[in-house]
C-alpha cells in the first residue's frame, strides 16, 4: 500500500510563485505522469514531496502526512530520482547502487540482485567506473541507485532527458518490471511523451503552477491539453 495524495500544494521562491495549489492522487501501485511545459513546476511538485522545497498544502502517504526533513521522508519510502545524472564518476556501479541502499537508512538485506536484473546493461558493467558509462548508462545508474532503497513511491524526474530512443525503451522496460514486482507507486515528470506512454495511466499536466487537466488514459483530450500547455495551441485549430 502506498497512495499519494497531493492537496492544495503551494510553493514559492523567493517572490516567484511556483505551484498554486496542486491537487493530484496516485493510487497505490499506479504510476501518474506529470506533464507540462518548461517552468510549469514539475520539478517543484516533486521537491516539495521529498521534503527540498518549503510548501503549504497537504501531502500524505497512506493517509499519514509527510513532513521533516528529506532524510525522515526518504525513511517513510519516497525515494526521489533528481532531474540530471548525479553518479559519483569515482565509484564503480556496484559502489554507487550500494550508497542508495545507505542514504535511505536501510539496513535490510541488498535488493541488489533484483535492480540489476531490471537494469540488464548495469549488470554486465557492476564493475565499470561511473566515469566509464555512457549518458544512458549513467542515468540508469542514478534510477538503479534510488531503487536500491526499495521506495514505496518512486518519484522520476525527467529521466528521460538526453536520452536514445533504445535507452528510453530501456529505462521503460526496467521501471515497468519493478513496478510489477513490489508494485512501486510512481509519479513520473516527463517533457518526452514516449516513456510516459510505456508507463503511465494516471496523467496530470500542469500550467504555471495549476494542474490544467487530469485524466486516465492517452485520450485525444488529453493530448490536446499536453499541446496547449507546451505551445500555448490546440493542434486541431
Ligand atoms: P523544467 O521542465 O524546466 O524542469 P519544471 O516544470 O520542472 O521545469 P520548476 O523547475 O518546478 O518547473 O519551476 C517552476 C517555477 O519556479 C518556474 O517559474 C521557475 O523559474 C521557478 N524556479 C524554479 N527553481 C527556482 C529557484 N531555485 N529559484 C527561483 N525560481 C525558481
Amino acid at each position: 500500500m502506498a497512495e499519494l495524495i497531493v492537496t492544495q500544494l503551494q510553493a514559492s521562491y523567493g517572490s516567484v510563485q511556483a505551484l498554486r495549489g496542486v491537487d493530484l492522487r496516485v493510487g497505490s501501485g499506479e504510476c501518474a505522469a506529470l506533464l507540462g511545459a518548461n517552468g510549469s513546476g514539475k520539478t517543484t511538485v516533486m521537491r516539495s514531496i521529498s521534503g527540498l522545497v518549503r510548501h503549504t498544502g497537504s501531502i500524505t502517504l497512506d493517509g499519514k502526512p509527510l513532513a521533516g526533513d528529506p532524510g525522515k521522508i526518504a525513511r517513510s519510502g519516497i525515494g526521489h530520482v533528481l532531474e540530471g545524472r548525479h553518479v559519483f564518476t569515482g565509484l564503480t556501479v556496484r559502489e554507487n547502487l550500494e550508497l542508495g541502499r545507505y542514504g535511505a537508512g536501510k539496513r535490510s538485506p541488498s535488493e541488489l540482485t533484483a535492480v540489476v536484473d531490471a537494469f540488464p546493461v548495469l549488470k554486465q558493467k557492476i564493475r565499470r567506473l561511473g566515469s566509464q558509462l555512457s549518458g544512458g548508462e549513467q542515468q540508469q545508474v542514478a534510477i538503479a541507485r534510488t531503487l536500491m532503497a526499495r521506495p514505496t513511491v518512486l518519484l522520476l524526474d525527467e529521466p528521460s532527458l538526453g536520452l536514445s530512443p533504445v535507452v528510453i525503451d530501456q529505462v521503460a522496460e526496467a521501471m515497468t518490471r519493478i513496478r510489477a514486482e513490489w508494485n512501486t507507486t510512481m509519479l513520473l515528470a516527463e517533457q518526452s511523451t514516449s516513456l510516459v506512454l510505456a508507463l503511465a495511466t494516471h496523467f496530470y499536466v500542469l500550467q504555471r503552477g495549476t494542474v490544467s487537466y487530469s485524466g486516465t488514459e492517452g485520450s485525444q483530450v488529453l493530448w490536446q491539453e499536453v499541446h496547449r500547455a507546451y505551445l500555448g495551441a490546440d493542434p486541431a485549430a
